[in-house]
């Protein structure tokens, strides 16, 4: 018989889901290192309300940038590719004039303050380049789960909370309802004018993240608008109707109780 305790499961960092992906800066030229999140490696643990999908050991969300080092620019890795020329040309005069270039950070994770550094100018940049609202509304979806997170990780017991840190709480709270708004906006624009796949969402998945967004902003109407169409779609599977039916009734509800 063995005496050997069968080994624990080894614990995972985030730095063990990650390694550096080399990208050429399309402004710029600069090679980049740039963490990514290795494929297949991180487990989806849950899911909240708005699609933000929850990973064991790691938060995916703060690596989906690229962003240059050398001259400011900054994407999502999704929309990353070759740029026209007055796209870097614009970039070259209202971002990296005003950018200050630094080395590339030692090692691989990043905080939640960098990660929304890289956001924020990956949103001055999408501005810069006109994107669709689509691209926009991605980056500001992503933006307030960064403070999400950031807001969880201070616990649920806000009663216990010292006033330092409920005021720290507050102001993620604030941020993240300020950027799940603007999410709002641009991707209920994008649903009228592209077609989908919408930021990487067909359209039943884009039909019900904004019917959330909406009831999340008492927007019932609206919410019940959208999952009405989610039932009339052939696309949508028996499961998928299934789930639209309890949202319409829940949203019905609620604009009666308000
Ligand atoms: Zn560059």
């Amino acid at each position: 018989m063995s005496a050997l305790k069968p080994a624990a499961p080894k614990k995972l960092y985030e730095g063990d889901y990650l390694f550096m992906k080399s990208y050429v800066c399309p402004v710029c030229e600069n090679r980049l290192r740039i963490p990514t999140v290795k494929a297949g490696k991180a487990r989806i643990i849950s899911q909240d309300w708005d699609l933000r999908p929850v990973h064991k050991d790691i938060d995916v969300q703060k690596y989906d940038v690229v962003h240059c080092n050398k001259c400011g620019f900054a994407i999502l890795k999704r929309y990353f590719g070759v740029l026209p020329k007055p796209h870097k040309e614009l970039i070259l005069e209202k971002i990296s004039k005003k950018y200050d270039p630094h080395p590339e950070p030692v090692g691989m994770v990043r905080s939640y303050e960098e990660a929304l550094t890289e956001y924020k100018l990956a949103l001055l940049c999408a501005a810069i380049r006109q994107v669709h609202d689509s691209e926009v509304g991605l980056l500001t979806l992503k933006i307030a789960w960064l403070y999400r997170a950031q807001k969880l990780a201070l616990g649920d017991d806000t009663e216990s909370f010292t006033k330092a840190v409920r005021l720290k709480y507050d102001g993620f709270l604030d941020a993240e309802e300020k950027y799940l708004k603007k999410a709002m906006d641009y991707l209920l624009k994008a649903r009228q004018t592209e077609e989908p796949p919408i930021a990487g969402m067909n359209e039943t998945a884009i039909d019900f993240l904004l019917a959330s967004l909406c009831g999340h902003f008492g927007k019932f109407d609206d919410a019940a608008r959208l999952v009405s169409g989610i039932l009339q779609s052939k696309q949508s599977s028996p499961s998928q109707k299934d789930r639209a039916r309890d949202m319409l009734d829940a949203f019905r509800d609620k604009r009666d109780n308000v």
